[in-house]
């Protein structure tokens, strides 16, 4: 099998193995006082200090999660008490869900947010908080977070950047792109699954945690940290697939996909150099998947959804691309991706294309009486 999936998540990386294998043995809870306790605490605050450095927070302001998911509702619910909520329209569904009444901050048909848009809805009301991803899990659209921050600081608004998908592949750095906090998730970089956590600005409020339990991160997450799962987090932050390479496998796959009648959503922006959103006209989305998955090839219908439905994609609906919405699939390069892949995804793609667009011209059947 070829895995064209990394956005849904990167193979493990031989650094993040590594430093899980040590740290699993480390016995010993980090809240404890003796040796053994102390041991495990020097692991965790160890990662936490990799983890500040390679995204410019300070180590105290790092909060450790179960993933993304719980970085962006944390974010939500700590920046956006008492605040109104603005959230761009193709966010993930993690910052979705944490705030279901908020209001949509629409977007360009290549996937960019609307900063027009944004500043009216900042003048018009009271604080808020506004979610901008810096880059989209569908199509890999960069945001213009910088400037978004700028707009939101002179309304007094706090800015929350889900970096999920950005980071291990752009320059992400809390400092540099002045947001009040940044969601990061480690089985995204090739480190493991169940472990992420939410960077706070210097300037942040004291937060109130989703999870109380022990006070373990300053009171800010409660839970009895998995110190083997956070170094290899740690392992892995600073670590960067060659983006170059990336780019030239997915323009090159992108071109072969066009040349059988597949049209790219979001194309002509800034970008992920291992993302692509190709849209197959007429062709369901879930029939693509279902198709070149029979032919070796794990690729995924617009976000991995957890239910194994396929959804027609919120993302390209809000980018105004109508029943394409329904009809496009994700291709995200992994990092340990080889010419050779890129090869077997272009004849399957050539062989699914022309087999399912046969079928939407076939005669339909004629069925005669019994
Ligand atoms: N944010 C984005 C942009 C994502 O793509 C994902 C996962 O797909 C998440 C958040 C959730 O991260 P996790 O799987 O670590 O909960």
């Amino acid at each position: 099998m070829h895995y064209l999936d990394a956005n849904a998540s990167e193979p493990l990386r031989p650094e993040a193995k590594a430093a899980m294998m040590a740290a699993f043995e480390v016995t010993g809870n980090p809240s404890s006082v003796h040796a053994a306790g102390r041991a495990a605490r020097q692991l965790l605050e160890d990662a936490r200090e990799r983890i500040a450095t390679r995204f410019g927070a300070r180590d105290q302001d790092v909060v450790i999660t179960s993933g993304g998911t719980e970085a962006d509702a944390l974010a939500v619910h700590a920046l956006g008490f008492e605040r109104r909520i603005i959230v761009c329209a193709t966010e993930h569904d993690a910052v979705r869900a944490a705030a279901p009444d908020a209001a949509l901050l629409p977007v360009d048909r290549r996937g960019i947010a609307d900063l027009d848009r944004l500043r009216a809805l900042l003048a018009s009301g009271p604080p808020a908080l506004v979610c901008l991803m810096l880059a989209n899990n569908e199509t890999g659209t960069i945001q213009p977070v910088a400037e978004a921050a700028k707009l939101c600081h002179a309304h007094g608004a706090f800015l929350h950047v889900d970096a999920v998908q950005a980071a291990g592949r752009i320059p992400v750095d809390l400092t540099a792109l002045d947001c009040d906090s940044l969601a990061l998730s480690a089985h995204k970089m090739g480190g493991p699954t169940g472990v992420g956590a939410l960077l706070l600005s210097r300037g942040s409020p004291e937060i109130a945690p989703l999870i109380a339990g022990g006070g373990q991160e300053r009171g800010r997450r409660g839970g009895t940290p998995a110190v083997a799962a956070i170094a290899g987090f740690a392992a892995v932050c600073g670590l960067e697939a060659d983006q170059i390479r990336l780019a030239v496998l997915r323009d090159r796959l992108e071109a072969t996909a066009a040349h059988h009648g597949a049209m790219v959503c979001g194309g002509g922006v800034p970008r992920l150099a291992n993302t692509t959103s190709l849209a197959l006209p007429g062709v369901r989305a879930d029939a693509q998947v279902i198709a070149l998955d029979l032919d070796g090839i794990a690729v995924s219908a617009g976000a991995a959804c957890t239910s194994g439905k396929v959804q027609t994609s919120h993302v390209l609906t809000a980018m105004g691309l109508g029943v394409l919405a329904g009809q496009a699939i994700r291709v995200s390069l992994p990092w340990t991706v080889s010419g050779a892949a890129i090869e077997t995804f272009e004849a399957a793609y050539a062989r699914m294309a022309a087999r399912l667009r046969a079928a939407l011209v076939a005669p339909p059947l004629v069925r005669t009486a019994a």
